[in-house]
């Protein structure tokens, strides 16, 4: 899917924007249950287009950084990942230091860019603060108001135009015989080490194809007969020899190979142990419902330390506690500890991932489920399910039809999605379970 990124200093209104154009009366939401936090990141259909808007804003919060080199820091980013990008300012602070500069990085990016000037609430305001922006040098600028929604209808209508027609659903990952795999980690957790590792250790038909950004390069292989695409493996594989590390994390980079693979190892430093960033990519790659495998890599450095162990396995618990279906396993690109194991777990993950089941099949379960629990009273009502069926494999999604889609409980739906994926021995990967009004 396209990228849109929203940047732009603190406070200027990226959240509030953010929300306003996911919140559009037009745009449909991609709705993830259960999931209640801050969000940075949803995806959005508007007239025919698909996108993903990301508030680059929400997205890295290293405090320790200055904010001008962190705004540039951002744009960079967004420019380098972003099929367009959203520049929002403050309509009523006028230009500041540095915004200058940050166009300039824009600009010189050759991507489509919108310039927003936030805050204009009131058209006589427009006229009194446009102006000013003006010289900043762009051609057009888009007065918006995120608090009062002005303009975002419009703008909305632009960017779709700037973006490809949308797929078909299922069409954006990879084929079917093929498992799409990413390496996703900070800089010098071994990623490159790995891939070199299980390339050169096994018997493999390797090669590269083009990834989807200008500087990304997917790696085609072949083992037992199965194929996998490792994705995004430019940067990772390229390295290795090359010694200083220019590479720094980045989420957006992170968003858009989610996007496109099926499964996701997220690789952490062992010694080092979790940190923020890898939470977060684990949080957005439920949301996406990938199907997630925490490798604990560099396990060679705390074989002997039963403290540090303990506290690793802990901290990964309470990162993956939304997760609990993602597998965590151990390994060493060093010694070769674990790795022997890896792509047999990956086939098992992956087989669950897209596996299909028969209507019957799931309305056995559904009828047993309710039986053994049946849902509460909704205002008086009695709530029922009718059926269930499978509308999307990769990852595995249910639709279950109802008089009453509005009410079953959080917790209900939850009850289900434990027992369904108890019954189909879906353990290791996300299920997503919609209600939907029974026609
Ligand atoms: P990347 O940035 O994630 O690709 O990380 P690299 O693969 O470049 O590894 C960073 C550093 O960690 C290098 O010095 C590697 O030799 C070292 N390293 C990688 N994997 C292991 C491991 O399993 N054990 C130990 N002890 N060192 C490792």
């Amino acid at each position: 899917l396209p990228l849109v990124a929203l940047v732009g200093r603190p406070n200027v209104g990226k959240s509030s924007l953010f929300n306003r154009l996911a919140g559009s009366r037009k745009a449909i939401v991609d709705p993830t249950p259960g999931v209640t936090r801050d969000r940075h990141y949803e995806k959005i259909t508007w007239n025919d287009r698909r996108f993903i808007l990301v508030d680059t804003g929400g997205l890295e919060s290293d405090t320790t950084t200055e904010i001008n080199r962190l705004i540039q820091e951002q744009t960079s980013q967004a420019v380098a990942e972003a099929d367009v990008v959203l520049f929002l300012l403050d309509g009523r602070e006028g230009i500041l230091p540095d915004d200058q500069e940050v166009v300039e990085i824009l600009r010189r990016s050759g991507k489509k860019v919108f310039y927003l000037i936030n805050k204009i609430d009131a058209p006589e305001q427009a006229a009194k603060l446009l102006p000013t922006f003006y010289e900043l040098g762009v051609e057009e600028l888009w007065p918006v108001s995120a608090e009062h929604g002005q303009g975002i209808g419009d703008l909305l209508d632009r960017v779709a135009a700037e973006l490809p027609p949308a797929q078909e659903p299922g069409e954006e990952v990879s084929a079917e015989d093929t498992v799409g795999v990413a390496f996703i980690g900070r800089p010098n957790v071994g990623k490159s080490s790995l891939i070199n590792r299980l390339l050169g250790e096994e018997r493999m038909v390797v090669s590269n194809l083009p990834g989807t950004t200008r500087d990304s390069v997917d790696t085609l292989l072949t083992r037992a007969d199965k194929k996998y695409l490792l994705i995004d493996t430019a940067g990772i594989r390229r390295k290795g020899k090359v010694h200083e590390k220019v590479e720094k994390f980045s989420v957006l980079r992170a968003l858009r190979t989610l996007e496109r693979c099926d499964l996701a190892l997220i690789v952490i430093d062992a010694l080092e142990g979790v940190t923020e960033q890898d939470t977060k990519v684990l949080g957005y790659g439920l949301e996406r419902g990938r199907a997630c495998l925490v490798l604990l890599n560099k396990w060679d450095l705390i074989e002997h330390d039963r403290k540090q162990q303990q506290r690793l396995l802990e901290d990964v618990k309470r990162a993956v506690h939304f997760a609990g279906y993602a597998p965590v396993h151990r390994v060493s690109a060093l010694t070769g500890h674990g790795l022997g194991k890896l792509f047999p777990l990956i086939d098992k993950v992956a087989e669950q991932y897209r596996r299909k089941f028969t209507t019957a099949v799931l309305n056995r379960i559904l009828e047993e489920a309710v039986q053994a629990h049946p849902p509460a009273l909704h205002k008086g009502r009695r709530v029922k399910l009718n059926y269930v069926t499978q509308i999307a494999s990769s990852p595995p999604t249910l639709i279950i039809f109802t008089n009453d889609p509005k009410g079953i409980h959080f917790s209900y739906s939850r009850f289900l999605v434990n027992r369904f994926r108890e019954a189909l021995g879906l353990e290791q990967v996300p299920l997503r379970i919609f209600f939907r009004h029974k026609r």
